[in-house]
């Protein structure tokens, strides 16, 4: 399997992927936004897209696929509760269904409510897996869940699927946030030396060179993973004095989200 992760320069900072069959060419592209972009990425490295797959119905996340599909004849693949507000979707998608890309590239699908109620991440079946997460895991954070979310759906989604797949797994988000969201960890968990360390990397480094974390590394420097954490829990009761002593994880991921919302 070969991944080419796309930065689009736009004010956003979306990320898109192309996820190529190294044996036949045939590439998948997500959240393809800036698509003709997307297409000079494929056409230089000999590959042809046949599918386009949405995470979710935003239309930074969408807005690329009829030009895309236009120029290639590709499918569109989304979460089936997503098509008829996309709009043009050939294949709709539901949790474990298995998207193949070429002969040697299988995708399992995610089912991960929370930035909307209609978000799919995908998992790649490979050695070192890898999960294209969209808006709803970012580097050293969490979507957002104002346009059609619900953060108790987000606070499942993280630690009933997300936080149970491998540490090794490479995980490609849909924008770059690394440094905004680290400088929140630091924020919230003061003495996190990895998140200092990598803060440090992150404003060094251009976004089209962004390191590409683990899952492992995410639970060490995402705050939205470190829910147990006694910093994390002193200071959430400091901003909201109304908190239990012991305030259960999903409180403290829906205090998290509501902090970071005007943070
Ligand atoms: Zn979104
Ligand atoms: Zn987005």
């Amino acid at each position: 399997m070969l991944t080419e992760r796309i930065w689009s320069g736009n004010s956003l900072r979306n990320f898109h992927y192309l996820i190529a069959c190294a044996a036949t060419g045939e590439a998948l592209a997500v959240d393809p936004l800036e698509w003709r972009m997307c297409l000079a990425a494929a056409r230089r490295r000999g590959w042809e897209i046949t599918q386009i797959l949405n995470t979710h119905e935003h239309a930074d996340h969408t807005g690329g696929n009829a030009g895309l599909k236009n120029a290639t004849g590709a499918r569109v693949l989304a979460h089936a509760g997503a098509a008829a507000r996309i709009g043009g979707v050939d294949r709709g998608l539901s949790k474990g269904d298995l998207i193949k890309v070429g002969r040697t590239v299988e995708l399992e699908c995610l089912d991960t409510p929370g930035h909307t109620m209609t978000h799919v991440c995908l998992l790649s079946h490979t050695e070192e897996p890898a999960l294209y997460c969209g808006d709803t895991l970012f580097n050293a954070g969490a979507g957002n869940c104002y346009n059609g979310g619900e953060p108790g759906a987000l606070y499942e989604t993280f630690a009933m699927q997300l936080a149970r797949l491998p540490d090794t797994t490479r995980v490609y988000p849909g924008h770059e946030y690394m440094a905004r969201n680290l400088e929140f960890t630091l924020d919230r968990e003061p003495s996190n030396a990895d998140a200092a360390e990598l803060l440090g990397k992150a404003k060094r480094q251009r976004p089209e060179e962004a390191v590409v974390t683990t899952l492992g590394e995410e639970k060490r420097v995402n705050t939205f993973f470190r829910l147990e954490s006694p910093q994390v829990i002193a200071r959430l009761r400091a901003a909201f004095p109304d908190l239990d002593e012991h305030p259960d994880p999903q409180t403290v991921f829906i205090r998290l989200r509501e902090l970071r919302n005007r943070w």
